[in-house]
């Protein structure tokens, strides 16, 4: 799979110039998952965890973002590519 991720949320650590996505995986999961689980629960795990429902895109979120500033940015096992 040739995949490209686009994203305009530029203060993600994973942020890129020209509105990239530069994480070498990410999960993207329902607001209610998100917010309840860790930093540690990310891209690396996606395979183990069990699928959710969303009725809107309003109600899903990128679980890999983290700040560009925060002390948790290895914290969910992800890297720059
Ligand atoms: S990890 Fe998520 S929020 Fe961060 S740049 Fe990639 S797609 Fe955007």
């Amino acid at each position: 799979m040739n995949q490209h991720i686009h994203c305009i949320v530029s203060d993600c650590h994973y942020y890129s110039t020209g509105n990239k996505c530069s994480a070498n995986e990410i999960v993207v999961v329902s607001d209610q998952f998100g917010a309840s689980q860790p930093d540690s629960v990310d891209a690396s795990m996606a395979s183990e965890l069990t699928p959710g429902q969303a009725s809107t895109c309003m109600e899903t979120c990128c679980k890999t973002f983290v700040h560009k500033n925060s002390d948790k940015i290895n914290a969910d096992g992800n890297y720059k590519l």
